[in-house]
C-alpha cells in the first residue's frame, strides 16, 4: 500500500521543496546534451514557479509533474549553441524552444502580444546549476497527468503528496493566475475594438461571460486569437495554452 511519502512528483521537489534566496539574481540553463549543449542566460530572478501536470510542458525522465516558472523575456538570452534549438510546434500559444538532441525544453516563449502572459517566458529552472532560485508555490493542471497516462486511481495519492509538500492541487493554474487571465480578458472586453469591422455582428454581452459557454462553438477568425468573448473556462486554456497547455 503506497503511503504518500512514496509517491514520486518532481526530482526537484520529491526531497521537500526548498526555499528561494533573497536577492537571487539568476543564472545559466544548460541542456541535456553532453557534446555542444545549449545554453541560456536568465538575468532575473523566476515568479510562479510550480509543477505542472499538462502533457506539453517538458518533463525529466520518470516524472509525473513538470517545474516550470516564469520570468521577464528581456531577461532570457541564448548565449551557446542556439544553432540545435527548434520549435516543438509552431503553431502553440506558448513556442516551446527545444534542443533538437537531447530534446529539453530550454525556454517556451509567447509571440501573441494579445496573450494575458505575453512578455513572459516559461523556463525549467532544475537545469541550471545554481541554487537560490524561486521556489515552487503549487501544482497547476493536475488531473491532466492521467492523459499522460497515470491511473486514475492513483490521483488521491498524488494530490495528498502535493498537499504534504505545500503545493496545492489545482486543474488549471493558481487563483492568482487565473485572475490574472481574467482581468486581462475583462479589460479587453472593456476596451472599443481597435478595428470595428462590423459593429452591426458585434457579439451580445452574454457571450462574454466565459461562466456560460454558448452550445456551440463560433468560429473564431485567426486575426482575433486571444478574444475572450464566447469561450468557457475550458476553451478559454485551451487557446491560451493550446490543449491542457
Ligand atoms: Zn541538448
Ligand atoms: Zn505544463
Amino acid at each position: 500500500m503506497a503511503t504518500a511519502q512514496n509517491v514520486l512528483i518532481h526530482p526537484a521537489v520529491d526531497n521537500g521543496v526548498r526555499q528561494g534566496q533573497p536577492g537571487f539574481s539568476g543564472g545559466v540553463l544548460t541542456c541535456h546534451c553532453t557534446d555542444r549543449p545549449v545554453k541560456v542566460r536568465v538575468d532575473a530572478q523566476t515568479a510562479h514557479n510550480h509543477v505542472c501536470g499538462c502533457t506539453k510542458c517538458w518533463k525529466p525522465d520518470g516524472a509525473v509533474f513538470s517545474q516550470i516558472a516564469v520570468v521577464s523575456r528581456d531577461a532570457v538570452e541564448v548565449i551557446e549553441n542556439g544553432d540545435k534549438l527548434q520549435v516543438v510546434n509552431a503553431a502553440a500559444p506558448i513556442q516551446r524552444h527545444a534542443c533538437r538532441v537531447c530534446g529539453v525544453h530550454m525556454y517556451g516563449r509567447i509571440e501573441n502580444k494579445d496573450h494575458p502572459f505575453y512578455g513572459l517566458d516559461f523556463v525549467h529552472t532544475e537545469l541550471s546549476p545554481e541554487d537560490g532560485w524561486s521556489p515552487p508555490e503549487f501544482a497547476a493542471f493536475v488531473s491532466s497527468v492521467i492523459e499522460s497516462g497515470v491511473d486514475p486511481s492513483r490521483m488521491d495519492g498524488i494530490r495528498a503528496r502535493l498537499r504534504e509538500l505545500g503545493l496545492t492541487p489545482y486543474d488549471t493554474l493558481s487563483p492568482p493566475l487565473m485572475d490574472a487571465i481574467a482581468t486581462h480578458a475583462a479589460n479587453r472586453q472593456a476596451k472599443p475594438s481597435p478595428a470595428p469591422s462590423k459593429p452591426s455582428a458585434s457579439p451580445a454581452p452574454a457571450e462574454a461571460r466565459a461562466s456560460t459557454p454558448p452550445p456551440r462553438p463560433k468560429p473564431t477568425p485567426t486575426s482575433q486569437p486571444a478574444a475572450a468573448g464566447g469561450s468557457g473556462l475550458s476553451r478559454l486554456l485551451s487557446r491560451l495554452f493550446g490543449g491542457r497547455r
